[in-house]
């Protein structure tokens, strides 16, 4: 559509309103308050007919609109994109073709540094992957309900990372953020002025908290385990660089009792992934669920 049209439907969607807003402000003389609140409305109304006018504008632009150096990321993932087609055939896709059954429900940060192979080698169908800044149960609710409902995973394992920038927003002063991120910060509990270890373990054990709240009967019939974990990547724990440390079983904190859990013993050894079954057999047997996310 040319300009000078869209020019003229924004016109419309100005100039109608307005006269539309006085007449309603006349006739609401009497009622200030009701004047007010059907000129926010007007207000609102303008305001999303011009953000729909700029987005059909924008989606005319074509080449006119580009980002520097998304051809680049664009060329990449299509490269990728191939080179994966190119060297997984037909039997590789076979296990989740119909269903998927995932192993553990994780909920871990957006932060890109927080890599899913370094929790699995081969998380391909694996691993129930639930991000948001923070990992955070209470912006993603669904998804992990999901996780643990309907996939029925035997393990929910939240993973908090060193240098959470969604820890160090929440623990400062972060009224300036958009609506949306504050939202997300809201959720996250953590002593202002903290934004170190102490806070992403106390977010990370908050976490667990909610989870066990929510999933009480899972845990407590022993269908579920809610682990938490701090992914490492810059060694503040001296623990290893890279190293996944656990610091919460099902609400245990101490690490020398989680030390002493039978879950723990024996992480050293060989594992094979057949020696951790999945619930497909449970799973196929409850027709009501959906079969794939
Ligand atoms: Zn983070």
């Amino acid at each position: 559509m040319k300009l000078s049209v869209w020019l003229a439907v924004l016109g419309y969607g100005l100039i109608f309103p307005t006269l539309h807003g006085m007449s309603t402000a006349v006739f609401a003389a009497d009622e200030p308050a009701l004047a007010t609140s059907a000129s926010e409305a007007e207000k609102e109304r303008i305001r999303a007919i011009v953000k729909e006018i700029v987005r059909e504008y924008t989606a005319s632009l074509g080449d006119r609109q580009t980002t520097p150096g998304a051809k680049d990321i664009v060329r990449e993932i299509t490269q990728s994109n191939r080179n994966f087609i190119r060297t997984h055939g037909p039997e590789y896709y076979k296990p989740f073709l119909n269903s998927q059954h995932p192993r553990a429900t994780v909920v871990t940060c957006s932060d890109s540094r927080v890599h899913t192979h370094a929790l699995d080698a081969t998380p391909d169908g694996d691993l129930f992957m639930v991000r948001n800044i923070g990992n955070q149960i209470a912006t993603a609710e669904g998804s992990v309900e999901y996780g643990v409902h309907h996939l029925h995973t035997p393990l929910l394992l939240i993973v908090g990372h060193v240098a959470c920038g969604a820890i160090k927003a929440a623990s400062a002063d972060y009224g300036k953020e958009s609506p949306g991120i504050r939202r997300e910060l809201d959720t996250l509990q953590v002593a202002k002025g903290d934004a170190g270890l102490n806070s992403i373990k106390q977010n990370v054990n908050n976490q667990v908290r909610l989870a066990l709240g929510k999933f009480e009967t899972e845990v407590m019939s022993g269908h579920l385990t809610v682990m938490g974990a701090v992914y490492d990547f810059k060694n503040e724990m001296k623990l290893g660089q890279g190293r996944l440390n656990i610091v919460n079983v099902n609400g245990e904190t101490d690490p020398a009792r989680i030390a002493k859990l039978e879950l723990m013993q024996g992480l050293d050894a060989p594992v094979s992934k057949a020696a951790a079954p999945r619930k497909a057999a449970a799973k196929e047997a409850s027709p009501k669920e959906p079969a794939e996310h």
